[in-house]
């Protein structure tokens, strides 16, 4: 069961990124890390170890998200394919621990 999506995204004209799809249980939404590998452009740069079925991200993910207007932080560590749920997410999965889930195929 593959539980990250991969996308080559080209931003700002030819700076390529990966984006890394995954879906939270915790929001029922889906987030993203993302790296780039470009030597003289900086941006985000996740660890993936490449197992797209029982992943380890480094560092921790926080996705700030907008709920009606509301801030929704929900901040994970990604380890062999299990979502440690940091204290200060949102939702009511913060401080548990759960497996990964396949993408919907909308995603
Ligand atoms: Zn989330």
């Amino acid at each position: 069961m593959l539980v990250i999506k991969h996308e080559v995204v080209d931003k700002d004209n030819n700076h390529l990124y990966n984006h890394f799809y995954w879906w939270c249980i915790g929001c029922n939404d889906v987030h993203i890390f993302a790296n780039n590998h470009s030597p003289n452009y900086p941006g985000p740069d996740w660890e993936f170890d490449n197992n797209y079925e029982s992943p380890t991200v480094n560092p921790s993910i926080l996705t700030n998200q907008n709920y009606n207007g509301e801030p929704h932080p929900c901040h994970v560590f990604i380890k062999q394919g299990m979502i440690q749920y940091l204290s200060d997410s949102w939702h009511a999965l913060a401080g548990q621990t759960v497996a990964m889930v396949e993408l919907p195929d909308w995603v």
